[in-house]
């Protein structure tokens, strides 16, 4: 047998296809579940093993688990009881969702990557732990030689990020760094939030307290984030009979169990926000002491919505003038108990800038600021830096050192270099420019998430490519030394947050690892440390485990890891905070205009835009649909996948392709949801194969006819295909069809594209 990375590998497509068999046949997936394994669900047997903590990190948000091992092996995973991410609250079950349940397949995958590997004359070579780490310093010393640390990327999306910082930024002296965040999830709402004085977490309500809830661009029933999201909404429906109004050119789960659905057009939820703004100003319904005391630039939001009355807006968005002013009046005579949950429908998108302003506008105008059932100001957890505990003098290395987008003329065209460092899309011209030249890339997956063409050639062009990853990817294939991770159950954790189920503490949850990494694989602290001590900087890690880093963190709170997950649950409430925390600071005001931001009025001049709210028509930045490219391409999230990282599993893909009413089908790739209507006139029906080209691109996926989506409109669920964790790589990388179309604002990849789809002829 060869020792290349394909024995990792491993199954074939027939292999694939009975394993699918066996476990669709055991599990189901779908809505909250309280995980049984399928062993103990078909045995109905007395659970025999040991009990652990986990802190659900397979999207990130930290749901607890109690999680079941027997022989070594992790058997089942079930939520924590009151726990902040995975429960409403006190005394309410905890659950985990079909996503996090997957982490029980993924802990043994015998797809998995199963130990380090170099490169060596062009080949994958299995190696040692220590022959990897010391390869990997000597490159990095050699990069440094020829290149200069400074055009080294860190690009980690998740993961041990303080020690990853330290390691690239602080040791190795690279000022770039890109990440999810800004980057590549929600840029806009996230900056916009910060810049209007209501912080980036403005994106998740009081839902608990909410009389008035509407969910724009967002599917929670469908989408945790930690899914006390979804349980809040519940809440609120059953306890204050809320109205719950879904705003999406999708009927989405979430738009199913509203009072109203708004099936807008695409990228024309600016507009619609402003004409909600026109009728709230319009019938006197805003607060007015909130406005004239607390607020700035109202003079230029009350212009800019002075004509865009619903009848304006209902030419653009496709909506009902008269649902319009309904949904704007109940949203204004429920404030300040009224919530508007948005994310990443209305941020990955090329007017996605103005969307956010125009959307968060509201909460000023409404004054449901950090008020019962309105936005809410969340407090995250301050932790102890362990490098101060330790009194470690960390150099700073990066001092100095402009990032390559604010330093080059060749980037004066692109106005996001005054408001962030990088921009995803930007990454392989900087490539080809020479200013990036290698790049750290943990538990990331650039591939999915923007011009994966140019970022595939941008990979095989740098001159070294670190991956560290549990599944094989178009990274980690393409790279020169791949360092396996450890998945979440076999590492020591701590999690902190802010919005929860608690929406007036502070919390932390961690846990301890519940069965040894498997395979010869490490958890990423160690790597980090790894890396470091082969680079000679051993002693700024003076930490003999990751948990005495952790305690170390802890220590503000005079906790420990083994007290916050050795009782009967794996979570600590801490400081109580609570609502209209903007009185205690007297200089605080919500910004409708953001003229006095220096770095954003200078990126909105450039970019041609107001620095008040104001209507920004689709294609003013990024694609415009016409003859050629007659259809609007989104792609979207299923409640069987986060993000890239569980298409591996065949048991998510199973369940996936159940939904769609094609497990019968020799296929498990993602499908093209298309509308009955632009089916018929394209001779398209569910099953069939078809093609979806771009300007700049081309795929081909199943097709999966129904009326989710509104006509003109396609969509498909992202993080299949070409350099995907599947091994068969089946489907399409929707990311294919994609350019440089971006926010210029933010640099947030545009992900609305104008394509036409045609039938392949097969099926
Ligand atoms: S919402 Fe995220 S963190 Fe919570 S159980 Fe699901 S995948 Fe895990």
């Amino acid at each position: 047998m060869s020792d290349s990375w394909r024995d990792d590998a491993g199954l074939t497509r027939r292999t694939l296809l009975k394993t699918t068999g066996v476990v669709a046949g055991a599990a189901g997936l779908g809505g909250c579940l309280s995980g049984r394994s399928p062993a103990d669900a078909a045995t109905g047997a007395a659970f025999k093993g040991e009990t652990a903590f986990g802190n659900c990190w397979i999207c990130y948000h930290n749901c607890g688990q109690q999680v079941r091992v027997r022989d070594d092996t992790v058997v089942d995973v079930t939520g924590v009881d009151g726990h902040p991410r995975g429960s409403a609250g006190a005394g309410r079950n905890g659950t985990v969702c079909p996503k996090g349940q997957t982490q029980v397949d993924k802990t043994h995958d015998p797809e998995r990557i199963k130990r380090p590997y170099v490169r060596e004359d062009g080949e994958l070579r299995a190696a040692t732990w220590d022959e990897a780490f010391e390869y990997a310093a000597q490159r990095l010393q050699a990069f440094d030689e020829e290149h200069g640390a400074e055009t080294f990327l860190d690009a980690t999306s998740w993961a041990e990020t303080p020690i990853t910082t330290q390691l690239w930024r602080n040791l190795y002296g690279t000022p770039e760094r890109i990440s999810r965040g800004v980057h590549v999830c929600a840029g806009p709402t996230f900056v916009a939030g910060g810049m209007m004085g209501v912080g980036s977490n403005s994106r998740v309500p009081d839902y608990q307290n909410a009389e008035y809830l509407i969910m724009w661009g967002r599917n929670v029933f469908e989408s945790f984030a930690g899914q006390f999201e979804a349980k809040g909404v519940l809440e609120a429906l059953e306890n204050n009979g809320a109205t719950l109004v879904t705003i999406d050119p999708q009927h989405t789960e979430t738009a199913q169990k509203s009072d109203v659905w708004l099936p807008i057009e695409p990228r024309t939820d600016g507009a619609l926000a402003l004409a909600m703004a026109n009728v709230i100003v319009e019938e006197g319904l805003y607060d007015e002491t909130f406005v004239e005391e607390r607020t700035y630039g109202f003079d230029a939001y009350r212009e800019a919505v002075e004509d865009k009355t619903p009848e304006w807006a209902a030419e653009i968005t496709g909506l009902d003038p008269g649902d319009i002013r309904e949904v704007a009046v109940g949203f204004a005579e429920a404030a300040p108990s009224a919530g508007i949950s948005v994310w990443t429908g209305t941020a990955q998108v090329g007017n996605g800038w103005k969307a956010a302003q125009n959307i968060i506008a509201l909460n000023g105008l409404v004054g449901n600021v950090d008020r019962p059932g309105g936005l809410r100001m969340w407090q995250g957890t301050p932790l102890a830096d362990p490098f101060e505990v330790r009194g470690v003098d960390l150099p700073n290395n990066a001092a100095g050192k402009t990032p390559a987008l604010q330093r080059y003329d060749e980037y004066a065209d692109y106005p996001v270099r005054h408001l962030v460092g990088i921009a995803h899309n930007l990454v392989p011209e900087m490539v080809e420019n020479g200013h990036i030249n290698g790049i750290y890339c943990h538990h990331d997956m650039p591939l999915k998430d923007g011009n994966a063409e140019a970022w595939l050639a941008a990979i095989e062009e740098m001159d070294l490519v670190i991956a560290v990853d549990v599944y094989w990817n178009g990274v980690s294939r393409n790279a020169d030394v791949v360092l396996p991770e450890a998945t979440q159950l076999e590492k020591d954790t701590l999690g902190t947050g802010s919005w929860s189920a608690y929406n007036d503490r502070q919390w932390v949850t961690g846990s301890k690892a519940a069965v040894d990494p498997q395979f010869d694989t490490k958890p990423d602290f160690d790597i980090v440390v790894g890396i470091a001590e082969a680079m000679g900087w051993g002693e700024y890690f003076p930490w003999d485990s990751h948990e005495e880093f952790i305690d170390d963190q802890l220590s503000v709170h005079d906790l420990t890891l083994a007290e916050v997950s050795g009782g009967d649950r794996n979570y600590e409430l801490l400081g109580e905070y609570g609502y209209e925390q903007w009185t205690d600071d007297e200089g605080w005001v919500f910004r409708f205009d953001l003229d006095e931001v220096p770095a954003f009025a200078q990126a909105a001049e450039e970019a041609g835009m107001d620095t008040a709210p104001e209507w920004v028509p689709p294609g003013t930045y990024g694609d415009e649909t016409d003859e050629e490219y007659p259809l609007e391409f989104y792609d979207t999230r299923a409640v069987f996948f986060s993000h890239g990282s569980t298409q591996a599993r065949p048991r998510s893909r199973e369940a996936y392709a159940r939904r769609h009413d094609l497990a019968d089908r020799d296929y498990r790739g993602n499908y093209l949801v298309i509308n009955p209507r632009d089916a018929a006139e394209r001779g398209i029906e569910t099953g069939d194969m078809v093609a979806v080209e771009s300007a700049t691109g081309r795929g081909e996926l199943m097709a999966y006819v129904s009326e989710r989506t509104r006509p003109g409109f396609v969509t498909t669920e992202y993080g299949f295909g070409e350099g995907s964790t599947q091994p068969d790589e089946e489907g399409l990388n929707s990311m294919r069809l994609h350019d440089t179309q971006m926010d210029p604002i933010t640099g947030q990849p545009d992900r609305h594209l104008a394509v036409d789809v045609s039938p392949t002829g097969g099926e």
